[in-house]
This record gives C-alpha cells, sequence and structure tokens, in this order.
C-alpha cells in the first residue's frame, strides 16, 4: 500500500468512507463530492497510479471491478434506466487521484461526455 493514497487508506480502513463492498481485490465507497444520485468509486484493492500501470496479473481485479459495478447498479435501482463507468486516466482526463478508480454514476440523466 501506498501511505499518502488517499485509496490505499481507505482499503485499509485507515480513513474514513461509506463502504459498499470489499473483498481480496476490489473496494467500492461512495464518492464525497457525488455529480449524481449515486456516484460510487470502485478501486482495485492493489495500488496502480493509473490505467497506465495496468499489468496482466491485474486483469481479476479489473475483471471483478465491472461485476461489482453490475451488482451495485441493481442494488441502486439504476440498472434500468442506466449509468455511466468512468475510469479517468492523466491530468488531460481529469484524474485528481492517482490511485485507479471506475466511476459509477446514476439515478439521472446525464449530458453525454462527447457532447
Ligand atoms: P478523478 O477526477 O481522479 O477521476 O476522481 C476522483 C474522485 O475521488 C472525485 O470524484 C472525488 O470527489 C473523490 N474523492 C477524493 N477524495 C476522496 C475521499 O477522501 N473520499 C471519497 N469517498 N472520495 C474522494
Ligand atoms: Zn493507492
Amino acid at each position: 500500500m501506498v501511505h499518502n493514497c488517499v485509496f490505499c487508506r481507505i482499503v485499509a480502513g485507515e480513513l474514513p468512507s461509506t463502504k459498499l463492498y470489499q473483498d481480496d481485490l476490489v473496494t467500492a465507497f461512495r464518492d464525497i463530492h457525488p455529480v449524481a444520485p449515486t456516484h460510487i468509486l470502485i478501486v482495485p484493492n492493489r495500488h496502480m497510479n493509473s490505467v497506465n500501470d495496468v499489468l496482466p496479473e491485474d486483469e481479476p481485479a479489473l475483471g471483478r471491478m465491472f461485476v461489482i459495478a453490475r451488482h451495485l447498479a441493481e442494488a441502486e435501482g439504476i440498472s434500468q434506466l442506466g449509468y455511466r463507468l468512468t475510469i479517468n486516466s492523466g491530468s488531460h482526463a481529469g484524474q485528481v487521484v492517482f490511485h485507479l478508480h471506475m466511476h459509477l454514476m446514476g439515478g439521472q440523466r446525464m449530458r453525454h461526455p462527447l457532447g
């Protein structure tokens, strides 16, 4: 774990969060500044700065993130009307926290990110 990484510290339980799910590979918790009625972050437990650091051995964790996204979307009641999964990688994409994370956002109609 990276000790000055906020998401590593949430995964480790050193920082408070509204944790919705955790297993040996991934952790999901509510975004502290939600931009939609449902805004959940799903992260691999292993620290990786961004998609640039993804390795072949991360495939189980990255696959698990989609399975958990599916389950959480169902639990939040947004799976039928729809939701968005976003991974920002690097500064041009607006990544602020450099521990790879997937945003699960829904509960309202969202503007299309590509205009
Ligand atoms: P990024 O722009 O890096 O893709 O998104 C980072 C997200 O992490 C933002 O939506 C921000 O609100 C969220 N965030 C930053 N710090 C914390 C924190 O300490 N706890 C939680 N739950 N979310 C955080
Ligand atoms: Zn980290």
